[in-house]
Protein backbone atom coordinates (compact mmCIF):
# COMPACT_ATOMS: atom_id res chain seq x y z
CA UNK A 1 0.00 0.00 0.00
CA UNK A 2 1.84 3.01 -1.34
CA UNK A 3 -0.62 5.53 -0.10
CA UNK A 4 -0.46 7.43 -3.41
CA UNK A 5 -4.09 6.07 -4.67
CA UNK A 6 -3.38 5.73 -8.33
CA UNK A 7 -6.73 6.86 -10.47
CA UNK A 8 -6.57 4.68 -12.84
CA UNK A 9 -7.10 1.27 -11.76
CA UNK A 10 -11.14 1.40 -12.62
CA UNK A 11 -12.07 2.10 -15.75
CA UNK A 12 -15.96 2.40 -16.58
CA UNK A 13 -16.49 0.05 -13.64
CA UNK A 14 -14.34 -2.53 -14.07
CA UNK A 15 -10.88 -3.00 -12.76
CA UNK A 16 -7.79 -3.86 -14.32
CA UNK A 17 -8.26 -7.70 -13.99
CA UNK A 18 -11.46 -7.04 -15.32
CA UNK A 19 -13.28 -7.74 -12.32
CA UNK A 20 -16.54 -5.42 -10.62
CA UNK A 21 -15.88 -4.03 -7.36
CA UNK A 22 -17.97 -6.23 -5.84
CA UNK A 23 -16.52 -9.47 -7.25
CA UNK A 24 -13.72 -11.80 -5.64
CA UNK A 25 -10.78 -13.62 -7.81
CA UNK A 26 -11.21 -17.03 -8.88
CA UNK A 27 -11.12 -19.41 -5.76
CA UNK A 28 -10.28 -23.19 -6.00
CA UNK A 29 -10.35 -25.17 -2.51
CA UNK A 30 -9.11 -29.12 -2.53
CA UNK A 31 -9.04 -30.85 0.88
CA UNK A 32 -7.08 -33.76 1.96
CA UNK A 33 -4.14 -33.35 -0.41
CA UNK A 34 -0.85 -34.58 1.33
CA UNK A 35 -0.67 -38.24 2.78
CA UNK A 36 1.81 -37.69 5.61
CA UNK A 37 -0.18 -34.64 7.31
CA UNK A 38 -3.11 -35.35 9.52
CA UNK A 39 -5.29 -32.77 7.69
CA UNK A 40 -4.70 -30.44 4.77
CA UNK A 41 -5.28 -28.17 2.20
CA UNK A 42 -4.39 -27.03 -1.38
CA UNK A 43 -5.86 -23.79 -1.73
CA UNK A 44 -5.78 -21.07 -5.46
CA UNK A 45 -7.38 -17.71 -4.89
CA UNK A 46 -6.45 -15.90 -8.05
CA UNK A 47 -2.77 -16.07 -8.34
CA UNK A 48 -2.36 -17.11 -4.88
CA UNK A 49 -1.44 -20.50 -4.28
CA UNK A 50 -0.82 -21.89 -0.79
CA UNK A 51 -0.91 -25.36 1.06
CA UNK A 52 -1.84 -25.96 4.68
CA UNK A 53 -0.28 -28.76 6.65
CA UNK A 54 -1.99 -29.88 10.14
CA UNK A 55 -0.26 -32.24 12.37
CA UNK A 56 -1.60 -33.17 15.91
CA UNK A 57 -3.07 -33.09 18.59
CA UNK A 58 0.24 -35.03 19.08
CA UNK A 59 3.05 -34.69 21.29
CA UNK A 60 3.93 -30.99 22.71
CA UNK A 61 7.96 -30.84 22.31
CA UNK A 62 9.74 -28.60 23.92
CA UNK A 63 8.08 -30.40 26.78
CA UNK A 64 8.12 -27.03 29.02
CA UNK A 65 5.63 -25.43 26.13
CA UNK A 66 3.19 -28.11 27.43
CA UNK A 67 0.03 -26.09 28.69
CA UNK A 68 -1.02 -28.93 31.73
CA UNK A 69 -5.31 -27.24 30.75
CA UNK A 70 -5.02 -26.97 26.46
CA UNK A 71 -2.91 -27.89 23.72
CA UNK A 72 -0.68 -25.39 22.61
CA UNK A 73 -1.58 -24.19 18.86
CA UNK A 74 1.57 -23.63 16.38
CA UNK A 75 1.05 -21.42 13.60
CA UNK A 76 3.64 -21.17 10.79
CA UNK A 77 3.29 -18.99 7.90
CA UNK A 78 6.18 -19.14 5.48
CA UNK A 79 6.46 -17.20 1.76
CA UNK A 80 8.90 -19.63 -0.52
CA UNK A 81 11.21 -17.65 -1.99
CA UNK A 82 10.18 -17.85 -5.09
CA UNK A 83 6.26 -17.11 -4.88
CA UNK A 84 7.14 -13.37 -5.30
CA UNK A 85 8.42 -11.20 -7.75
CA UNK A 86 11.87 -10.15 -6.07
CA UNK A 87 13.00 -13.90 -4.56
CA UNK A 88 12.24 -13.32 -1.32
CA UNK A 89 15.10 -14.54 1.90
CA UNK A 90 14.22 -17.79 3.03
CA UNK A 91 12.94 -18.37 6.32
CA UNK A 92 11.08 -16.01 9.15
CA UNK A 93 11.24 -12.43 9.38
CA UNK A 94 9.30 -9.86 11.01
CA UNK A 95 6.20 -9.63 8.18
CA UNK A 96 5.83 -13.73 8.77
CA UNK A 97 6.16 -13.44 12.28
CA UNK A 98 3.57 -11.32 12.02
CA UNK A 99 0.60 -12.97 10.17
CA UNK A 100 1.91 -15.99 12.10
CA UNK A 101 0.67 -14.73 15.60
CA UNK A 102 -2.57 -13.27 14.40
CA UNK A 103 -3.53 -16.25 12.42
CA UNK A 104 -2.96 -18.23 15.64
CA UNK A 105 -4.90 -16.27 17.49
CA UNK A 106 -7.87 -16.26 15.63
CA UNK A 107 -7.64 -19.66 15.48
CA UNK A 108 -6.91 -20.03 19.13
CA UNK A 109 -10.80 -18.79 19.66
CA UNK A 110 -12.32 -21.54 17.78
CA UNK A 111 -10.15 -24.62 18.50
CA UNK A 112 -11.56 -26.81 21.73
CA UNK A 113 -7.89 -26.68 22.59
CA UNK A 114 -9.02 -27.63 26.04
CA UNK A 115 -9.79 -30.85 24.84
CA UNK A 116 -6.45 -31.95 24.14
CA UNK A 117 -4.07 -30.73 27.67
CA UNK A 118 0.29 -31.45 26.89
CA UNK A 119 -0.44 -31.39 23.53
CA UNK A 120 0.14 -29.70 20.45
CA UNK A 121 -1.61 -29.06 17.07
CA UNK A 122 0.80 -27.80 14.90
CA UNK A 123 -0.45 -25.78 11.62
CA UNK A 124 1.69 -24.73 8.41
CA UNK A 125 0.74 -22.81 5.21
CA UNK A 126 3.21 -22.69 2.80
CA UNK A 127 2.70 -19.76 0.29
CA UNK A 128 4.14 -20.86 -3.13
CA UNK A 129 3.03 -18.22 -5.14
CA UNK A 130 1.65 -14.80 -3.98
CA UNK A 131 -0.50 -12.21 -5.41
CA UNK A 132 -1.64 -9.84 -2.20
CA UNK A 133 -4.17 -11.87 0.26
CA UNK A 134 -1.94 -14.27 1.40
CA UNK A 135 -2.81 -13.93 4.79
CA UNK A 136 -6.39 -14.79 4.36
CA UNK A 137 -5.66 -17.07 1.76
CA UNK A 138 -3.41 -19.39 4.04
CA UNK A 139 -6.02 -18.88 7.35
CA UNK A 140 -8.85 -20.05 5.22
CA UNK A 141 -6.50 -22.99 3.66
CA UNK A 142 -5.53 -23.87 7.51
CA UNK A 143 -9.12 -24.00 8.56
CA UNK A 144 -10.04 -26.21 6.28
CA UNK A 145 -6.96 -28.43 6.99
CA UNK A 146 -8.01 -28.39 10.76
CA UNK A 147 -11.08 -29.51 9.76
CA UNK A 148 -9.65 -32.28 7.25
CA UNK A 149 -7.53 -33.62 10.88
CA UNK A 150 -10.88 -33.90 12.49
CA UNK A 151 -9.78 -31.42 14.94
CA UNK A 152 -12.98 -30.27 16.94
CA UNK A 153 -13.68 -26.35 16.34
CA UNK A 154 -16.35 -24.24 16.80
CA UNK A 155 -16.85 -23.42 13.25
CA UNK A 156 -14.65 -22.79 9.97
CA UNK A 157 -12.92 -19.68 10.08
CA UNK A 158 -13.18 -18.18 6.60
CA UNK A 159 -11.34 -14.77 5.92
CA UNK A 160 -10.92 -12.27 3.01
CA UNK A 161 -9.80 -8.55 2.38
CA UNK A 162 -11.92 -5.27 1.17
CA UNK A 163 -10.35 -2.53 0.20
CA UNK A 164 -10.10 1.52 -1.24
CA UNK A 165 -9.09 1.35 -4.82
CA UNK A 166 -8.70 4.68 -7.42
CA UNK A 167 -11.54 6.00 -4.52
CA UNK A 168 -14.03 2.88 -4.50
CA UNK A 169 -14.25 0.49 -2.10
CA UNK A 170 -13.88 -3.02 -3.48
CA UNK A 171 -13.58 -6.47 -2.44
CA UNK A 172 -10.82 -8.74 -2.37
CA UNK A 173 -7.49 -6.52 -3.65
CA UNK A 174 -4.68 -7.84 -5.78
CA UNK A 175 -0.89 -7.07 -5.72
CA UNK A 176 -1.23 -3.93 -8.10
CA UNK A 177 -4.32 -2.98 -6.65
CA UNK A 178 -2.31 -3.54 -2.46
CA UNK A 179 0.54 -1.80 -4.15
CA UNK A 180 -1.17 1.34 -5.43
CA UNK A 181 -3.83 1.69 -3.97
CA UNK A 182 -5.58 3.40 -0.64
CA UNK A 183 -6.39 0.47 1.77
CA UNK A 184 -6.58 -2.71 2.35
CA UNK A 185 -8.85 -4.48 5.43
CA UNK A 186 -8.06 -8.22 5.79
CA UNK A 187 -10.45 -9.69 7.99
CA UNK A 188 -11.07 -13.60 9.39
CA UNK A 189 -14.66 -14.64 10.46
CA UNK A 190 -16.96 -17.29 12.07
CA UNK A 191 -19.63 -17.48 9.64
CA UNK A 192 -22.11 -19.05 11.82
CA UNK A 193 -22.47 -15.98 14.06
CA UNK A 194 -20.44 -13.27 12.24
CA UNK A 195 -17.74 -12.84 15.21
CA UNK A 196 -14.94 -11.15 13.74
CA UNK A 197 -11.41 -12.80 14.85
CA UNK A 198 -9.03 -10.58 12.67
CA UNK A 199 -9.34 -7.34 11.21
CA UNK A 200 -6.22 -5.64 10.03
CA UNK A 201 -6.54 -2.27 8.20
CA UNK A 202 -3.29 -1.19 6.07
CA UNK A 203 -4.39 2.84 4.81
CA UNK A 204 -7.09 5.02 5.72
CA UNK A 205 -10.78 4.66 5.38
CA UNK A 206 -13.04 7.37 6.09
CA UNK A 207 -16.33 5.86 8.98
CA UNK A 208 -18.63 5.30 6.00
CA UNK A 209 -16.29 3.73 3.89
CA UNK A 210 -15.13 1.42 6.64
CA UNK A 211 -19.10 0.23 7.18
CA UNK A 212 -19.01 -0.85 2.96
CA UNK A 213 -15.60 -2.60 3.09
CA UNK A 214 -16.06 -4.70 6.52
CA UNK A 215 -19.64 -5.27 4.43
CA UNK A 216 -18.26 -6.35 1.44
CA UNK A 217 -15.40 -8.08 3.25
CA UNK A 218 -18.41 -10.25 5.21
CA UNK A 219 -20.08 -11.40 2.18
CA UNK A 220 -16.65 -12.42 0.46
CA UNK A 221 -16.13 -14.68 3.59
CA UNK A 222 -19.55 -16.22 3.09
CA UNK A 223 -18.95 -17.09 -0.54
CA UNK A 224 -15.38 -18.55 0.38
CA UNK A 225 -17.06 -20.37 3.32
CA UNK A 226 -19.78 -22.42 0.41
CA UNK A 227 -16.26 -23.46 -0.97
CA UNK A 228 -14.95 -24.37 2.10
CA UNK A 229 -17.56 -26.49 2.94
CA UNK A 230 -17.90 -28.33 -0.67
CA UNK A 231 -14.20 -28.87 -0.73
CA UNK A 232 -14.02 -30.78 2.65
CA UNK A 233 -17.74 -32.50 1.51
CA UNK A 234 -16.14 -33.55 -1.59
CA UNK A 235 -13.06 -35.30 0.13
CA UNK A 236 -15.61 -37.10 2.33
CA UNK A 237 -17.85 -38.54 -0.69
CA UNK A 238 -14.35 -39.69 -2.48
CA UNK A 239 -13.63 -41.85 1.40
CA UNK A 240 -17.18 -42.96 1.59
CA UNK A 241 -17.19 -44.60 -2.08
CA UNK A 242 -13.83 -45.99 -1.67
CA UNK A 243 -15.32 -47.62 1.28
CA UNK A 244 -17.85 -48.99 0.00
CA UNK A 245 -16.21 -49.94 -3.08
CA UNK A 246 -13.57 -52.14 -1.32
CA UNK A 247 -16.77 -53.79 1.09
N1 LIG B 1 5.08 -9.44 -1.06
C1 LIG B 1 6.28 -9.50 -1.74
N2 LIG B 1 7.42 -9.73 -1.01
C2 LIG B 1 7.41 -9.90 0.34
C3 LIG B 1 6.19 -9.81 1.01
C4 LIG B 1 5.04 -9.57 0.27
O1 LIG B 1 6.33 -9.38 -2.96
O2 LIG B 1 8.47 -10.11 0.97
C5 LIG B 1 3.84 -9.25 -1.86
C6 LIG B 1 3.06 -10.55 -1.96
O3 LIG B 1 2.48 -10.66 -3.26
C7 LIG B 1 1.97 -10.34 -0.95
C8 LIG B 1 1.69 -8.88 -1.12
O4 LIG B 1 2.98 -8.31 -1.27
O5 LIG B 1 0.85 -11.18 -1.17
C9 LIG B 1 0.94 -8.20 -0.01
O6 LIG B 1 1.59 -8.44 1.20
P1 LIG B 1 0.91 -8.13 2.58
O7 LIG B 1 2.00 -7.98 3.58
O8 LIG B 1 -0.09 -7.04 2.44
O9 LIG B 1 0.14 -9.49 2.95
P2 LIG B 1 -1.01 -10.29 2.20
O10 LIG B 1 -1.87 -9.30 1.45
O11 LIG B 1 -0.34 -11.27 1.28
O12 LIG B 1 -1.76 -10.96 3.30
Amino acid sequence: MSGKGKTDLIVNGKRLDGRKPEELRPVKIQAGVLKRADGSCYLEWGENKVLAAVFGPRECLPKHEQDPYRARLLYRYNMAPFSVEDRKRPGPDRRSQEISKVSREALERVVFLENFPKASIDVFVEVLQADAGTRCAGLTAASVALADAGIPMRDIVVACAAGKVDNEIVLDVNKIEDNDGQADLPIAILPRTGEVLLMQLDGILAPEEYKRALQLAVEGCMKVNELQRNALREKYEKLADAGEQKE
